[in-house]
């Protein structure tokens, strides 16, 4: 084993950098996708780990006027972000009484989920209100049997949009998704007329008949879809870089990592980097994903550690001199999630606890 000159870079932590242009031109693609429907974003979890706070901004400026995050402190942090008291910011987790003053002072608007939610807002409305309405997925929503109680809370109040959930968006051929729109089709036929959203992105790619009047789009926003099967029609939004920290040639028998897991059977080059678990790449890429330096494959060596990872860069020479980093997700996220038994999802929220955030097009 010998260890070779390190490539001249200072820096030595990793870099999360999100392209806030790739973001806008997926949120202009599901405009492209839905003619006829407000193309609204879904920005909870800080943007599903992105940074609520300049991809809002970015998407306001894109056109985006209806935003839709998790919990009143999300939505006060959206509000703040913005600068500007337009855009509406719905609140998913549903309305208590004691966050009234947030929702006034931060302009964001009340989804009602259940009887006592509405009475609550009844009592001191802080504005127009959102009605969610279950139609499969039992998670939050006033449910078929609350409807005709549900008429006589709505008397004088605001309803600016009813809403509900699919829970199968993902998979066109599920017979859930066509007995859901015919339970949102009825249940709304049964309400005061207002503004119907059911689609989130999954729903935007099922057609027309379910993007009604405003879609929540959150994951094709940031790149990806629910359904690993099938290629996204969005781009890549974010990519990890890990600096070089140090290289070294090593001979056919050594071993790579804790657990000593990787033995070379010939001569290879190879990097250390400065990513590990804790930066969000999952450990179940150990021996399996890869990053790419200059768009070229470098196979993850061994187990990736809490901070560093080692990649195989045999045959990189020429890229690492001319000074490529290495860089992990990107294109090969849906890769990385399934090697990890999860979704983009939670790959995209569990990254840059620890990363520097480069953003790329912030305004
Ligand atoms: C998270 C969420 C969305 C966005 O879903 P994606 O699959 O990310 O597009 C839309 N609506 C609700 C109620 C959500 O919880």
């Amino acid at each position: 084993m010998s260890v070779l000159a390190t490539p001249s870079v200072d820096n030595t932590r990793s870099r999360l950098v999100i392209d806030l242009d790739a973001i806008a031109r997926n949120y202009a693609a599901l405009q492209a996708l839905t003619p006829k429907a407000e193309t609204s974003a879904v920005v909870k979890a800080n943007a599903y780990g992105l940074g609520a706070g300049p991809v809002a901004r970015r998407l306001a400026k894109q056109g985006a006027r209806t935003f839709f995050v998790a919990t009143v402190e999300e939505g006060a942090a959206v509000r703040e972000a913005l600068g500007d008291p337009l855009p509406d910011i719905w609140v998913f987790a549903g309305y208590r009484a004691k966050d009234r003053p947030l929702y006034v002072k931060h302009r964001l608007g009340a989804i009602l989920n259940q009887p006592g939610e509405t009475a609550q807002f009844r009592a001191a409305p802080t504005g127009p209100c959102a009605i969610h309405i279950d139609t499969g997925m039992a998670r939050l929503g006033y449910g078929a049997g609350d409807i005709s109680g549900l008429l006589n809370a709505l008397q004088n109040l605001d309803v600016s949009m009813i809403m509900s959930h699919l829970a199968c968006s993902e998979d066109a051929a599920s017979t859930q998704n066509l007995r859901q729109l015919e339970r949102f089709t009825a249940l709304t036929n049964a309400l005061p007329e207002t503004r119907l959203s059911l689609a989130n992105t999954g729903g935007v790619l099922l057609g027309e008949s379910y993007q009604f009047d405003v879609t929540r789009p959150g994951i094709g926003l940031y790149g990806a879809t629910a359904d690993l099967d099938a290629d996204t029609p969005f781009e890549p939004v974010v990519k990890l870089e890990a600096p070089i920290l140090q290289l070294r040639e090593i001979d056919a028998g050594d071993t790579v990592g804790y657990g000593a897991t990787y033995v070379a059977h010939s001569p290879r080059l190879v990097a250390t980097v400065g990513a590990g678990y804790a930066d969000g790449l999952p450990r179940a890429l150990s021996g399996a994903g890869c990053a790419r330096i200059a768009g070229l494959r470098a196979p993850i060596l061994g187990r990736i550690s809490m901070d560093l990872t080692t990649i195989d860069v045999t045959g990189l020479e020429h890229e690492i001199a001319q000074g490529a980093v290495p860089e992990f997700f990107g294109p090969d996220l849906y890769q990385a999630a399934a090697l990890d038994g999860t979704l983009p999802y939670e790959i995209l929220t569990g990254l840059g606890a620890r990363a520097e955030r480069i953003y790329k097009g912030a305004s």
